[in-house]
């Protein structure tokens, strides 16, 4: 947990935030500012800056596997996915995540 994220924040259940998907290891939920009709984040519970930094290689097992669970539960077949990484290339929230599109 990193004091000054919002993520690690929403996870820490101080906005009571709706959880579309969780498990032990991710939550996923609706982007605040949706870019397409369905906008969801899927985020790690570990606090972990970008995928710069990533270590675990079974977090994103965990991660691409909650995509397929997230998209599976709400019968969304055809979809994006997308991951900023820096600031320059629009990472805003420096706490990994898997943006899931959908039309
Ligand atoms: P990125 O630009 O890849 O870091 O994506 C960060 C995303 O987090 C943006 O699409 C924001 O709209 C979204 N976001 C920021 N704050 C919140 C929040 N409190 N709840 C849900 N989504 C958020």
């Amino acid at each position: 947990m990193s004091n000054d994220c919002i993520f690690c924040k929403i996870i820490n259940g101080e906005f009571n935030t709706e959880f579309v998907y969780e498990n032990e290891y991710v939550v996923v939920f609706k982007d605040i500012n949706p870019k397409a009709k369905t906008h969801l984040l899927v985020v790690p519970r570990v606090h972990v800056e970008s995928l710069n930094e990533l270590e675990d290689k079974n977090l994103m097992s965990e991660l691409l596997m909650a995509v397929k669970e997230t998209t599976k539960k709400l019968g969304i077949k055809s979809y994006k996915t997308l991951i900023n990484t820096g600031k320059e290339a629009g990472q805003e929230v420096f706490h990994l995540h898997i943006h899931i599109l959908a039309d």
